[in-house]
């Protein structure tokens, strides 16, 4: 078998309502989605988290040095990709764009085999994961005192055990908010905060101590990827467990990550970080260094279930208790009109609880009229 086709799909879809993080508005959203095709009839697909016209045109460029190879090679073909890039994209959308590839390589050999992708990276050390909701994102209009409330009293109601709030609109602000959040979930449900980093390790500590009588699961990106000293001055200040990752790359980032001691739990995204390849490897990485793994998500059906197959290898948090901390899924609650539509069988969740798809290689089907009704021309 050898790989004949390496095709992009650049999908967008705009949004009935805008909604805003601490850094930017949204009004469309977007994926990158990668084809691989081989000569003997199997197809495996891919998704590249980060801006789409630009992984897009990484995986176009890389497209030539995959035709003719044997796709059932994947840590030789990431290192190859790696190896002629190096000089020029150790982090980005190199890596990005390489993520994607990895991820379409892995579904084509699950579906060689007739397994799905986590019997090859090790069989599953769990079939099933719980979700945490991600949401709470700012409106056009509206009290957000009120309407954040609102939204998460309703996860709690789908059957969610824990959701995730975005902070980074002001201190003040972002203290009244959780507050008013923790009131409306009560005592028992995981209540998690994220403010990409938005601010300095002054501001953040500065929130961190207003919130911690939340009881607050964890405290995501709360200073920029790159300021290492000041995610261990937060990790150090604060009794909330510090989380990032999602702007970090390859075993090599995460490593300088680890050492460094900086952060509680890892996020990773599996369509950033360098795919199914790399992130076993990061997550064993992890688990050596007594660190949490929850993976970054937020993508379509196609990045949930690289996502899915991953968590189902992710070693345990604390492996050798009777009641093992496992990891768990990051569920994108927010409108993403693709998300669903790009899947035959979407992936949902039942009561905060999703399985991990059990066909041949990512266990997902694609809806080729959604592939095209998104597409860009
Ligand atoms: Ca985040």
């Amino acid at each position: 078998m050898i790989i004949s086709a390496v095709r992009t799909h650049i999908l967008e879809a705009r949004l009935s309502q805008p909604f805003a993080y601490s850094r930017a508005w949204y009004d469309t959203r977007t994926a990158m989605v990668v084809e691989i095709e081989t000569d003997t009839g199997l197809t495996g697909w891919g998704e590249c988290y980060g801006p789409a016209r630009m992984t897009a045109a990484v995986v176009q460029s890389v497209a030539p040095w995959l035709i003719g190879e044997d796709p059932l090679r994947t840590d030789y073909l990431w290192q190859m990709i790696y190896a002629r890039l190096r000089d020029h994209g150790q982090k980005g959308v190199v890596i990005e764009g390489l993520s994607g590839i990895d991820i379409a390589l892995w579904d084509i050999k699950g579906k060689h085999f007739g397994v799905p992708a986590y019997q090859l990276l090790g069989g599953p050390l769990r079939t099933e994961v719980q979700a945490y909701a991600t949401g709470l994102y700012r409106r056009k209009s509206g009290d957000p005192l009120r309407y954040l409330a609102e939204e998460a009293a309703g996860y709690v109601a789908e059957g969610f055990k824990s959701v995730k709030l975005k902070v980074g609109f002001g201190v003040e602000e972002d203290a009244a908010v959780t507050r008013a959040v923790r009131e409306a979930i009560g005592p028992d449900i995981a209540l998690m905060v994220d403010a990409n980093h938005a601010y300095d390790a002054v501001a953040a500590i500065y929130l961190g101590r207003m919130i911690e009588p939340y009881d607050i699961g964890w405290f995501e990106e709360p200073v920029p990827p790159e300021d290492v000293a000041g995610y261990r001055a937060v990790k150090t200040a604060l009794s909330i467990p510090i989380a990032g990752g999602e702007c970090e790359f390859t075993r090599f980032g995460f490593r300088d990550v680890l050492t460094s001691h900086a952060i509680d739990i890892l996020q990773p995204d599996t369509c950033a970080a360098g795919g199914l390849t790399e992130c076993k490897k990061i997550a064993d990485m992890a688990e050596a260094f007594g660190v949490r793994y929850n993976p970054h998500v937020w993508g379509t059906g196609i990045a949930i279930a690289a996502s899915l197959q991953l968590l189902a290898v992710i070693p345990a948090h604390t492996p050798v208790s009777l009641a093992p901390v496992q990891p768990i899924l990051e569920f994108d609650r927010t409108e993403h009109p693709i998300r669903q539509a790009l899947l035959v069988k979407p992936i949902e969740h039942t009561g905060g609880i999703v399985r991990v798809p059990e066909g041949p290689g990512l266990g997902i089907e694609i809806d080729w009229d959604a592939l095209a009704r998104f597409a860009v021309r």
